[in-house]
């Protein structure tokens, strides 16, 4: 094949390296600026709680600090702050593993039914405590299978659980739902607790994304939950979404790959000779 304009070939031969170039580079500006973003996260979330550990140390120090019932009360807020430390370095190291590929996604056939059924158990002490019912609208007796990490799928339902009390009514109602897709099941987890204003609801996955709601309500939580829960369904290749409704409640819901049963070969008797 002979060029009619070689020169021209030339020159756009050398624009589409330049742009592709350019593409590299505007693509490592954004990972350098993500982290720069995650450091300062990171500091901002360590430095409030800390803080006001500081604060309530301070106080407590000063000899002529004689109140016996509010110095009680100090060391219970600077207790909660040291739980709330914690539970940050927990989720960070959680998603820096997660994200760094360090734990990898370990398939297995299991029921997701079974797998509901017992986060629920272990949940019930804490649901009472919030004064939430805990249902679960089972329709599939016989168990659905799902290929899915048991024990990450378990943390998915955990944090989707714990936020439906944390951000639930007192005499409320959080409802687990499964339905089958035609490859699918999708397990929605509703509550009919505060919502949320759909102006958040693009940003809620992002770490440390909190609405103004839960931070001046003094809810504890990292802002790191959601984040985890969605690099756990998608490390799956499936989807995970929320619907809310402001002030009336909020639905999350994430597919799982359904998973055949794998039925134990039959025993054949070895013929002898
Ligand atoms: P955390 O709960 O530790 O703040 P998450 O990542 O789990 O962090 O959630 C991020 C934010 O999304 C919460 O701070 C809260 O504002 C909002 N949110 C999450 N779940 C719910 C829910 N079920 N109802 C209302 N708001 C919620």
């Amino acid at each position: 094949h002979v060029s009619a304009d070689p020169i021209n070939d030339v020159e756009q031969e050398v624009k589409e390296w330049a742009s592709q170039k350019k593409t590299e580079i505007d693509e490592l500006r954004r990972q350098e600026k993500f982290r720069r973003d995650f450091l300062s996260n990171i500091s901002h979330e360590f430095k409030t709680p800390l803080f006001a550990i500081q604060g309530y140390i301070e106080a407590l120090q000063d000899d002529d600090f004689e109140d016996k019932e509010m110095a009680a009360q100090f060391l219970e807020k600077a207790s909660k702050n040291v739980d709330r430390l914690s539970y940050l370095i927990k989720d960070l190291d959680e998603i820096s593993k997660l994200e760094s590929g360090e734990i990898p996604i370990n398939y297995s056939k299991f029921k997701i039914n079974d797998l509901i059924k017992e986060v629920m158990e272990s949940m019930e002490m804490k649901a009472k405590k919030h004064n939430i019912k805990l249902t679960f609208k089972q329709k599939y007796d016989e168990g659905i299978y799902v290929n899915a990490d048991r024990e990450k799928i378990r943390q998915v339902l955990v944090n989707l659980i714990d936020n439906s009390f944390k951000y639930g009514k007192d005499g409320g109602e959080t409802g687990i739902s499964l339905f089958t897709l035609h490859e699918q099941v999708l397990i929605e987890v509703t509550d009919d607790g505060i919502g949320i204003e759909e102006k958040y609801l693009p940003r809620l996955f992002e770490r440390f994304f909190r609405t103004d709601t839960s931070r001046s309500r003094q809810i504890g939580g990292s802002g790191l939950g959601l984040a985890i829960v969605k690099h756990i369904i998608e490390a799956h290749q499936q989807t995970i979404n929320v619907r809310s409704t402001d002030g009336l409640g909020s639905t999350f819901g994430f597919t799982l790959q359904k998973g055949k049963q794998i039925l134990p070969f039959p025993n054949i008797p070895v013929l002898k000779s």
